[in-house]
């Protein structure tokens, strides 16, 4: 990056740190340099920079977001986003930085693939981009990926993930959770038992039922849960559970860590406010993998997410084409738009209700991924505490704003958001990617590029 972008200093006057008190927030050569006592000289001892106040009052600062689970498309489906297009959306969002799934054509399961995500991502700016390794060769389930080239590419992959397809072989998921270990990696799976998923459109239940849709039973994803926590600690590796959606896998998530299994899980944004009531209408933009579940499944993840049961908050961000999206529910893509939406979908089931405040927030949306990840040390660090001498990635929300979702006026370049039209609260007002302005005023800052 160019050192005139990274030479402003900005102060952020009046932010409140995890809405605590309102104090300035001094962001120099890349690091907080100063946290200083709001309307006092912190902005007057950088004279000389190149200084930039911006009134952070009643704003809330958090750590930069992290994602653990973006689709990002490129290579293979640039008509539904780019790199560009979706680490822009991220930004926008107020995240910086995103884990990359795998499931891309080609499918990124060599190193040559993960390094070409991997760049293309540092040179467009917005966040950083790590990409997340397949599993299987092409996805496909049955031979295990050069898992260990990808770890010591330069992209230096630690979360693997077949997403989008289940790891449903036992032996094969064995082999993988006992490969990562040599680099201290992660699989996440994908739950979905896929004999008991064949053909299925929506959550099995009443609604199903009465739609005529064939249902995708919840012991389809628990079974697979339960049987790869016993598979983690029968071989002592570390799982993750992709966008948990039943009340049933909270309970067998909850059971094994009470056991010490050493197992992490997310939620999206969409299975904490969503439910299947919504395929009545059998508008496919509701139509999504894992789908939306009852009410009683939204309460018991939204409880399991208030306890730690549930680690982090994740979006799935699944951009499509509208010709992927616009057609009848049973011909159209599975996935929803996120990145955009996922802090204000968090503050109004969560924040709003009393169940999480602001430093939970940067718990779940910030260090736990950034930590699942192994992305929270070195001089490229993510989800570290708002902290003097740490890396200056900080997020402005404006939490008493309020907006109507309207997709065609998002980063993302697919338009295939559940929330249109939908009022929800918060406003990403500012985003710092180590100092460097990438949305100011609410806009992304398009002189980003290195
Ligand atoms: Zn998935």
């Amino acid at each position: 990056m160019s050192s005139a972008a990274t030479s402003t200093t900005y102060v952020l006057r009046g932010a409140r740190p995890l809405g605590g008190e309102p104090v300035d927030l001094v962001l120099a050569d890349g690091v907080v340099a100063e946290i200083a006592p709001t309307g006092g000289s912190a902005a007057g001892r950088r004279a000389g920079d190149d200084v930039v106040v911006v009134d952070a009052t009643d704003l809330v600062a958090l750590p930069g977001l992290v994602d653990l689970h973006t689709h990002l498309r490129e290579p293979g489906r640039e008509d539904a986003e780019t790199i560009e297009s979706g680490t822009r959306a991220a930004a926008a969002g107020g995240f910086t930085a995103v884990h990359a799934m795998a499931n891309t054509t080609p499918v990124a399961d060599t190193a040559g693939v993960v390094e070409q995500v991997w760049r293309i991502g540092r040179d467009a700016g917005w966040v950083d981009v790590h990409p997340v390794g397949a599993v299987s060769v092409g996805l496909a389930g049955e031979q295990l990926a050069e898992l260990g080239a990808m770890a010591d590419s330069a992209a230096r992959v630690r979360v693997f993930s077949d997403d989008g397809k289940c790891v449903s072989d036992p032996i094969l998921m064995r082999r993988a959770l006992e490969y990562v270990k040599a680099f201290d990696g992660v699989v996440a799976q994908h739950a979905q038992e896929p004999r008991l998923t064949e053909g299925a459109q929506m959550n099995e239940g009443v609604v199903s039922a009465e739609l005529g849709l064939a249902g995708w039973p919840a012991v389809a994803e628990e079974a697979i849960i339960a049987r790869d926590v016993l598979l983690a600690e029968h071989v002592g590796s570390r799982l993750h559970v992709c966008h948990l959606s039943t009340a049933g896998s909270v309970e067998i998530v909850r059971w094994a860590k009470g056991r010490g299994i050493d197992v992490t899980a997310e939620v999206t944004p969409h299975h904490l406010i969503l439910t299947d009531d919504l395929a009545r209408g059998y508008d496919p933009t509701f139509k999504v993998n894992p789908p939306l579940r009852t009410a009683a499944d939204v309460e018991a993840v939204r409880a399991g997410l208030a306890d730690g049961t549930i680690d982090i908050v994740a979006t799935d961000h699944a951009p499509h084409p509208v010709e992927d999206k616009d057609c009848e529910w049973a011909a159209a893509a599975f996935g929803m738009t996120g990145l955009e939406t996922a802090l204000a979908v968090v503050q109004e089931t969560m924040v709003d209700t009393g169940r999480l405040t602001w430093a939970d927030v940067a718990r779940v949306l910030s260090a736990n991924p950034a930590r699942i990840g192994r992305i929270d040390t070195g001089p490229t660090a993510q989800g570290r505490p708002l902290e003097v001498g740490e890396p200056a990635n900080v997020t402005l929300v404006d939490p008493a704003a309020r907006r109507v979702v309207d997709g065609s006026t998002q980063a993302t370049a697919s338009v295939n958001t559940p929330f249109q039209g939908r009022e929800l609260p918060g406003r990403v007002v500012a985003t710092f990617l180590r100092g460097r302005a990438t949305v100011l005023d609410g806009a992304p800052v398009e002189e980003v590029r290195a």
